[in-house]
């Protein structure tokens, strides 16, 4: 484990701490909000409704406006209602495209999103899986990156643009939903976890979900130039299980996730590990600046090169 994810994971293992000390708090602060009222979690959320699941049961009851997939909860069956959302583990969040000091949960609780991307047809984006592993960062789930379609690999050379992301110490798979490969070790990566799946449209995201289940028979699509956020009508989100009880989340959010404009105070939220640095300007971009500490640190390598890389590449994108 790096030292980033080693502080990383600290710094969730406080966050969660802090959580369960707060839920405990306003659990006692509410006598009201009755302990005896039975618990589950949402797995579907719909206009003007939710699914709760307990134990085996699915319940339909009302939501609050708050709710998100994944939330677990307190519930009232007479009312059919959901009375309380507990403390969340992880939260998907992006952006309101029309306000950008609101946040949107995506879905709440998810351990892992699987950023499926190819190396052909589309060909890798590398510009897009930084944006996707800044959104990852930021909602407490741990990022896998999933590179489908090594069928169509023609050399081993194709993978030298994935080892920066191995050099951040973010887990790599490679695997092809036509041939089978590496689909083992993506089902046990992905065993009894809530994960969700991302990634631009024609990686294979549905063909590597109907091989994991064959259940599942979700509609898959030949890559197309076309635009296809038309595609997905549905409005709901929905919690699917599969055979090797990984939870699956699909929503309607997901599939924009990572894509949305990023500012610049965002970016530095997320390489607060620049922070501790003091460059000279304290509105230091650290790209061109005399005296910036940050290089400084890059250089005597208490910054992982790969990390810098991920940030210039970014910041380059916004200009
Ligand atoms: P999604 O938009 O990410 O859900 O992608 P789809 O699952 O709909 O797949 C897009 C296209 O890629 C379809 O024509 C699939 O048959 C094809 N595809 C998916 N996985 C593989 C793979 O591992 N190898 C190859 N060669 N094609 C694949
Ligand atoms: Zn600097």
């Amino acid at each position: 484990m790096s030292r980033e994810e080693r502080k990383l994971r600290k710094h969730f293992e406080e966050k969660a701490k802090r959580e369960r000390r707060l839920a405990k708090k306003f659990s006692r602060q509410r006598p009201g909000a009755s302990k005896s009222a039975p618990a589950g979690q949402i797995t579907e959320i719909g206009p003007g409704y939710c699914d709760v699941m307990t134990g085996s049961q699915r319940i339909r009851c009302r939501p609050t406006p708050d709710l998100a997939i994944g939330d677990h909860v307190l519930f009232s069956l007479e009312r059919r209602r959901v009375e309380e959302v507990l403390p969340r583990r992880t939260v998907l969040s992006r952006t309101d495209p029309h306000n950008a000091r609101v946040q949107r949960v995506i879905a709440a609780n998810v351990d892992v999103v699987v950023v499926v991307v190819s190396l052909k047809n589309p060909p890798l984006r590398p510009g897009l899986i930084d944006r996707y592993l800044i959104a990852i960062g930021k909602s407490g789930a741990a990022p896998l990156l999933c590179v489908n379609k090594i069928d169509l690999m023609s050399s081993d050379e194709e993978l030298d643009a994935l080892q920066p992301y191995q050099d951040l110490g973010i887990e790599v798979l490679l695997c092809s939903a036509a041939t089978g490969e590496g689909l083992e070790i993506l089902s046990a990566t992905l065993a009894g976890k809530t994960c969700v799946f991302t990634g631009h449209s024609g990686v294979g995201k549905s063909s590597l979900l109907n091989a994991l289940d064959q259940r599942l028979d979700l509609e898959t699509n030949p890559v197309s130039s076309v635009n296809e956020k038309g595609r997905h009508t549905t409005t709901s989100s929905a919690m699917y299980e599969l055979s090797n009880g990984a939870r699956v989340i699909d929503t309607p959010g997901i599939r924009e996730f990572g894509l949305w404009n990023i500012s610049r105070t965002e970016i530095a939220r997320y390489f607060d590990e620049f922070n501790v640095h003091r460059c000279n300007f304290s509105d230091c971009t650290h790209t061109h600046e005399p005296f910036c500490a940050v290089k400084t640190a890059v250089e005597s390598g208490d910054i992982p090169i790969a990390r810098y890389q991920v940030y210039l590449r970014i910041v380059s994108s916004l200009a």
